[in-house]
């Protein structure tokens, strides 16, 4: 079958045609795609770079998801990392994916993935994007984030206007409701609807739906996460739409438990905020009774982080002393929070922003550890036998309960004494739709459901049972890459169609 003449495509598509009723539209295109975040976005430029002519829906009045505040994407074995003399190989990267998620992803799936990264960095260079440095998430990690200039925001703007050149079509506050499936089982299309709740009917050959997960749908979080009571990051929008619409077409279910839980933080306070990052750091640890639960090095690689503190029930005091604080603020901090706030900058900002952070009831201080457990409702003899015992540990320099490397063992003694509330957060949802190598969405039995790929947050297989850390900028790239292949496999099958 042949892709519909672009001329005629962009009339058809221009003229919605054969309305059922006044207000009810109707277009054609090649490939309708559900979502203009990274998974998108990425496969809209791909498929009309292909030749495809593509219709993209996009729920919300701007484009961009999550993805318009990320930082950077991973790749493994590109040529900025070549140029760095950097040498993490593509056999060893897949290996680590696939131990980190003790081999429950899909192999063959992942390989793919691992595969196409580099050639994409290259390719999202040619379309524009201008990468400013590799970096890692913890000291000693790896690194294969490349971070964008502009962050997600800005490459995503280069990608709307190229598309929009070509000839795409972007139909913004226009949500997908359901797909259209023939009684043969395949998809051939998508029913949307207009801000003013007309029905829009969308003939496609295939869709790509990249909806970005389901961390803004309260009851599929209850079902599905293990611990769905989690603070959700920048989810505006993520009720599940795409996962709901898979499965409802027959598609098989995978990783859709996985969560990418994030660095503990105050509720709702930016990442800049230095009283903030003064307790995103490996002090020390204590759940709202006042007892140690954990060894607090785990924010090095804060999906662990953000797992122990769910298992404790979500929420905890940071606790460190004036001599801890006078470190953090002459010497630096210990842990970088992202990019922005690098390891080893030093809080000058603490004092300035300490009252607003006081007065929210997320920041406490006081005299005595009587004090603090009064300001913070941590009973106070749980609070004193644990910053006892702690004390007792960075005498000795060893843990003799979690272990923790001596590094970052600070004794709580010198007053006043702060206290800082961190919550479990999720930086969203990472799975739910079965894709196979191709991207194709698949039923229980691993057969494609035919016209139908998913790509990012809604499509499971790469993440085991935990957001991966050491790829920095795994998400992006699996959203990126993602929505490339599925484009790619979409022409193809489009192409050899009858
Ligand atoms: C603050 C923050 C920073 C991050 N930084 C990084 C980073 O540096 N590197 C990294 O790897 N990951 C990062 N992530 C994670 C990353 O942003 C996401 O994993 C990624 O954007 C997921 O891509 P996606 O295409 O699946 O979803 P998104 O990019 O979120 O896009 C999904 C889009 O689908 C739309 N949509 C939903 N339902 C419908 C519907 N029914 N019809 C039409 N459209 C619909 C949504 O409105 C949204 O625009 C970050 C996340 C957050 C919250």
């Amino acid at each position: 079958m042949k892709f519909l003449k672009p001329v005629l495509a962009v009339a058809m598509a221009a003229a919605f045609a054969f309305p059922a009723s006044a207000a009810d539209k109707v277009m054609n295109t090649d490939i309708a795609i559900i979502g203009a975040g990274c998974g998108g976005m990425a496969a809209s430029v791909a498929a009309r770079e292909l030749g495809a002519q593509v219709i993209t829906l996009e729920k919300q009045g701007i484009i961009g998801g999550t993805c318009k505040f990320s930082e950077g994407i991973m790749a493994v074995e590109s040529k900025m990392q070549r140029d760095w003399n950097y040498g993490l190989t593509k056999d060893e990267a897949f290996q680590r994916i696939m131990r980190y998620g003790h081999w429950r992803g899909n192999g063959r799936v992942v390989r793919t993935f691992v595969e196409k990264t580099a050639s994409t960095i290259d390719w999202m260079q040619a379309n524009g994007v201008e990468f400013e440095k590799l970096f890692s998430n913890y000291p000693d990690g790896l690194y294969t984030w490349h971070i964008y200039k502009g962050r997600g925001a800005g490459w995503l703007a280069k990608y709307l206007d190229k598309f929009q050149k070509m000839g795409g079509t972007l139909l913004l506050n226009t949500p997908a409701t359901e797909l259209i499936q023939g009684k043969d089982g395949v998809v051939r299309g998508v029913i949307a609807k207009d801000k003013d709740g007309n029905k829009i009917t969308i003939n496609s050959k295939a869709v790509i739906i990249a909806t970005g997960g389901f961390g803004a749908n309260e009851e599929m979080k209850k079902k599905y996460l293990r611990f769905p009571g989690v603070d959700g990051l920048a989810q505006t929008g993520k009720t599940g739409d795409g996962v709901q619409m898979a499965w409802k077409a027959g598609a098989a279910q995978d990783g859709t438990e996985v969560q990418a839980s994030y660095r503990p933080g105050p509720k709702g306070v930016g990442t800049t905020n230095q009283v903030a990052a003064s307790a995103k750091q490996p002090h020390l640890w204590l759940n709202p009774e006042g007892d140690r639960f954990v060894d607090e090095t785990v924010m090095l690689e804060w999906p662990f982080a953000g797992n122990a503190l769910e298992r404790n029930g979500g929420k905890m005091w940071v606790v460190y002393d004036q001599a801890t604080l006078d470190y953090m603020k002459t010497q630096g901090i210990d842990l970088g929070v992202g990019v922005m706030v690098p390891v080893a900058t030093k809080l000058t900002k603490f004092d300035s922003e300490w009252a607003a952070a006081e007065k929210a009831g997320w920041a406490k201080k006081a005299d005595t550890l009587d004090g603090l457990a009064k300001a913070t409702g941590m009973k106070a003899d749980i609070l004193k036998k644990n910053v006892e015992e702690y004390n007792g540990f960075c005498d000795i320099r060893h843990d003799g309960l979690f272990a923790k490397s001596p590094k970052y063992m600070r004794p709580v003694r010198k007053a006043p004494f702060y206290a800082i509330q961190l919550v479990a957060t999720s930086l969203g949802t990472l799975g739910g739709i079965k894709i196979d190598d191709k991207w194709e969405v698949v039923r229980p039995d691993d057969t494609p459901i035919k016209g139908l790929y998913a790509a990012g947050n809604d499509a499971g297989g790469m993440y085991g049972d935990s957001y991966d850390l050491i790829m920095a900028g795994s998400t992006i790239a699996w959203g990126v890459n993602g929505g490339k292949i599925a484009a790619e496999s979409a022409v193809k099958y489009i192409k050899n169609a009858k």
